[in-house]
């Protein structure tokens, strides 16, 4: 039965009868985790916070990627952890090496040279890899062929709150792209002529660009000086639920191509998460970006914490939310509210009693 809502009227009365309304629909989603075998156990407990706060009701499948094949104990150590369906891909050696027009000599140099300036994995090649994948080539994976929506989940991260709505059914629902918990602000030296690369790709592609003048343009999340300069505004992806769509679009694609050809995710470090936000603040509107401020996340040092008392009750979070990022320096979720011209409470989705 064709459930759309606006082709309901063309049903035969009949077939209106047979629907199940309490029936949840299936959302065409997935947690989609690059990861190595060596992070096996940070692995697992990723899996267990979310199947617990979330996933044991809804059984999304889970998708692991890696550049080397898994072993059978990370298989086998993973799969126990859910009652959903689980994958697992080898990225295949295209998406994980260096295109033909990268000087590796230069770019071994640039790596030393960032290393020595204490640059965050600065010396690391495996890391700008990942991030190139991640930026561009990820959604190409056909094991992701299917998806309408992607979860992507890290070794390591925690989930504080309970979930307890479907995060791919509001991002389904409400005709959103783009999802995130945390805004911060990239490390400067990652990534120096990203944004002039970005501009240059602008002013050839201005089809795929979302006018800036409009009132609805998410541009100022990521410039305070009307595109002069990146403010280093970016959406932290090591969460994000986003829409197969946006990272498959004609623009998106033309946008990760302009920036591999100029050769900055090797000669400098640029990271998917300004890659994807850039996009995202270029292409997409305000409202096509959500902030998922009821999901409790940390990674690493930075964590995002639900702050109304009445949903840390509901949400049974155990997270401080005096430890929040989001009201710190280097955060940039306080900007994305101004350019949105939104507050906490438009983004509650689950509202309490
Ligand atoms: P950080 O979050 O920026 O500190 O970087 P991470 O080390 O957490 O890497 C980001 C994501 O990519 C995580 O899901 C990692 O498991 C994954 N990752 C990083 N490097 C590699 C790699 O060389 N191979 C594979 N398969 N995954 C990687
Ligand atoms: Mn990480």
């Amino acid at each position: 039965i064709d459930t759309d809502e606006s082709k309901r009227h063309l049903l035969p009365k009949a077939d209106m009868l047979k629907q199940t309304p309490t029936q949840p629909e299936r959302v065409k989603g997935a947690f989609v985790v690059l990861v190595r075998n060596s992070e096996l156990y940070a692995m697992k407990s990723s899996m267990q916070y979310l199947e617990d706060r979330f996933n044991h009701k809804y059984n999304y499948p889970w998708i692991f990627l890696n550049e080397e094949p898994f072993t059978d104990e990370f298989i086998q150590l993973t799969r126990i952890m859910t009652s959903a369906p689980t994958h697992y891909g080898l990225v295949p050696n295209e998406h994980w090496s260096y295109p033909t027009w990268i000087n590796q000599t230069y770019a071994e140099e640039c790596r030393m040279k960032m290393a020595a300036d204490g640059v965050v994995y600065g010396g690391s090649e495996s890391y700008r890899h990942m991030c190139r994948y991640q930026s561009g080539f990820f959604f190409l994976h056909p094991l992701l062929d299917d998806l309408d929506y992607y979860w992507r989940v890290e070794p390591g991260v925690k989930f504080s709150c309970d979930i307890d709505y479907d995060p791919f059914k509001v991002m389904k629902d409400r005709d959103l792209k783009y999802g995130f918990t945390l805004a911060l602000e990239e490390l400067s030296a990652t990534v120096p002529t990203l944004w002039q690369t970005t501009v240059e790709f602008a002013k050839s592609h201005p089809q795929y660009i979302y006018p800036r003048t409009r009132p609805d343009s998410l541009f100022p999340f990521v410039t305070q000086d009307n595109g002069l300069s990146y403010n280093m505004c970016h959406f932290w992806s090591n969460f994000e639920i986003a829409s197969m769509e946006f990272v498959r679009s004609p623009g998106y694609r033309a946008y990760f191509n302009h920036l591999d050809k100029q050769g900055g995710f090797f000669y400098e470090r640029w990271g998917d998460a300004p890659v994807h936000s850039i996009a995202a603040s270029l292409m997409l509107r305000r409202n096509d970006v959500h902030w998922f401020y009821d999901i409790g996340y940390k990674h690493d040092d930075f964590e995002h914490c639900p702050t109304e008392p009445h949903w840390l009750t509901y949400g049974k979070c155990y997270c401080d939310p005096g430890a929040s990022f989001d009201q710190k320096p280097g955060s940039c979720t306080g900007r994305f509210l101004e350019v949105t011209n939104k507050t906490v409470h438009d983004f509650i989705v689950a509202q309490p009693d």
